[in-house]
């Protein structure tokens, strides 16, 4: 039994399916001459084994990739295929009587070796194809070929950590959770479970060196527990937790057509937060009341170079079309901090969160902000779009982002490009700087919505990635609470709207707190949004209003979350 962090609440009973990222190590084994002809063979069904595998990749990327990203698996095809590859291997097994996989290695490297003193730019770059080329073999040999791509039914993947284009690999039908033994609550493979509503912990020590590929599994992800080939009696028990918690969320899903809204009339709209369109599917499966977060760095993160505009309008239009008529947040590119672009070479630092990220980039990088702010409007024509800027610290931040729209804005018009001229403009509260320098802001914006993932990290020195300090990156802080409620009132005065997109949005907990500010949007993942509106339903504004009082008067966050507990209970009793 291992224990972890939740991070994406559910049940799952099947298989582990272990992804290990490391390097393979090869060994060089010496073989008798009888013993060539067999390692021959087992070269040619690696062969087969490794083309069977790019077919299937080479299939999902047609699927979710640019045609320029799919030609790059022709290439590989071409390579693994290249008589020159074979007769290299088979010449060093029989040679060197070496079995197969140090042979592969072998060859690779002298390929590598000589494609890399060519004077040809274009062949030095292929090395990397050759590498990867190489790695499929040498895996398909060594029984490694566990690729992410053929997981089989009921799989629990068990990984250090994913990234979001291995994510995006994954059969999601036959993926039944992730234990991953990196990452926090809000790191982005966290935020990509609740998305896909999967369960899902992570921080979970020791069981990547313990657990086979294939072992039975049952993943807790209520209590945070992982039990691994589990006996009869735990099977039972938990397939019975599993059908009684199945029975919740149908109970749940007969709000799916209710408004949110307190039993005194104060309405909330319960919003999702997606990463990549396919998200959308789950918002409409749980009738959500509009999208309060798109961040559109999946858009960039799932390909190999940046999204041409077209690629992004697209993109956009697709989700606002299939939300018919709801309204659609999207977030300009919020990448830097844990959110890498490896074909952008951001620099390395010290202190990424503090570092070269989200607004920051886009203003300096003219061109890939105004391409984006272009898709963006022009998509605004066909929906109700609205747009918001991450991670602003600065009203100089705000106006220069302003101004940068505004040319846009005038270039379209100069083109005769229709757009939404009534488009929504707001921006993200995810800074103490910006929190306390509210009243300034809302001048300027139609709207605020608070990102609680680093506003709580940034107000409370905490990194939200961290396992080892997640307890403290708490939206129970009293001081997140104050900032927040400090931001509620002056929106309230200048006549804005104010949400928040942050994972605290999600937390039912915390639902009277945002109520009683008079928050009018929660947006979260689409797995928590009929719990939320349950809650929601549950209040009463004016009750609400009481607890807020009573909780800011608070001194720490184990105070404040035994406070809400307590409310919870009661209204649970009282429903
Ligand atoms: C946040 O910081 O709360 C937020 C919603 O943005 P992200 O999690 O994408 O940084
Ligand atoms: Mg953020």
């Amino acid at each position: 039994m291992y224990k972890g962090i939740v991070v994406s609440k559910g049940i799952a009973i099947g298989r582990i399916y272990k992804y290990a990222n490391e390097k393979l190590a090869i060994t060089t084994r010496s073989i008798p001459a009888e013993k060539v002809e067999e390692e021959i063979n087992r070269l040619e069904e690696a062969k087969e084994k490794a083309n069977k595998f790019l077919h299937e990749i080479k299939g999902k990327a047609t699927r979710e990739l640019s045609s320029e990203e799919v030609q790059i698996f022709d290439a590989h095809f071409a390579m693994l295929n290249d008589p020159m590859l074979n007769d290299e291997v088979i010449k060093f097994i029989n040679d060197e009587k070496i079995n197969a996989e140090a042979a592969v290695k072998k060859a690779i490297e002298n390929i590598i070796a000589k494609f890399a003193a060519m004077d040809n730019e274009y062949f030095r770059e292929r090395v990397k194809d050759i590498e990867d080329v190489g790695d499929h073999l040498l895996r398909a040999l060594t029984g490694n070929l566990n690729t992410l791509l053929d997981i089989g039914d009921d799989s629990i993947i068990l990984a250090e950590d994913l990234t979001p284009s291995q994510t995006a690999l994954l059969d999601k039908d036959k993926l039944k959770g992730f234990i991953l033994t990196r990452g926090g609550k809000t790191s982005h493979t966290a935020i990509m479970a609740r998305n896909l509503m999967i369960p899902a912990i992570v921080g979970v020590k020791g069981i990547l060196d313990e657990a086979q590929h294939g072992a039975d599994v049952i993943l807790d992800a209520i209590s945070g527990q992982v039990i691994i080939n589990p006996d009869q009696k735990a099977l039972a028990e938990y397939r019975a937790k599993l059908a009684a918690y199945e029975k919740k969320q149908r109970e749940l899903s007969k709000l799916k057509e209710k408004p949110a809204r307190t039993c005194d009339g104060f309405g909330v709209k319960v919003a999702a937060n997606i990463s990549i369109p396919e998200d959308t599917n789950r918002v409409l499966e749980v009738n959500a009341d509009g999208i309060g977060l798109f961040r559109s760095e999946f858009l960039y993160m799932n390909t190999g170079q940046l999204p041409d505009e077209e690629k992004q309008f697209k993109a956009y239009k697709e989700v606002v079309e299939k939300m018919a008529g709801k309204p659609v947040i999207i977030r300009t590119l919020d990448i830097g901090g844990d959110k890498e672009l490896p074909y952008m070479d951001l620099p390395e630092e010290m202190n990424p969160f503090l570092g070269w990220r989200a607004i920051r980039i886009s203003l300096e990088r003219k061109d890939i902000f105004k391409t984006q702010l272009r898709a963006i409007l022009r998509a605004s024509n066909y929906g109700q779009i609205k747009l918001m800027f991450p991670l602003i610290a600065s009203l100089e931040e705000l106006d220069k982002a302003l101004e940068i729209l505004d040319e846009v804005k005038e270039e379209l018009e100069s083109e005769n490009i229709l757009y939404d001229r009534k488009m929504e403009v707001g921006m993200m509260i995810e800074v103490p700087s910006a929190a306390l320098m509210a009243d300034r802001f809302a001048d300027k914006v139609d709207f605020f919505s608070i990102g609680t993932n680093d506003l709580i990290q940034y107000t409370v020195a905490v990194d939200r990635t961290n396992e080892k300090i997640s307890e403290l990156h708490t939206p129970y802080h009293p001081a997140v609470l104050r900032l927040i409620n400090w931001v509620a009132e002056a929106a309230q005065k200048a006549g804005i709207w104010v949400g928040i997109c942050g994972e605290a949005g999600g937390n039912s907990l915390l639902t009277p707190i945002f109520v009683g500010m008079g928050i009018t949007e929660l947006s979260m993942s689409p797995g928590s949004i009929l719990e939320v509106k349950k809650k929601v339903r549950e209040l009463s504004k004016k009750e609400a209003e009481k607890h807020v009082n009573k909780v800011l008067a608070l001194n720490t966050a184990a105070e404040v979350e035994e406070y809400l507990k307590e409310v919870s209970k009661t209204a649970e009793e009282n429903y």
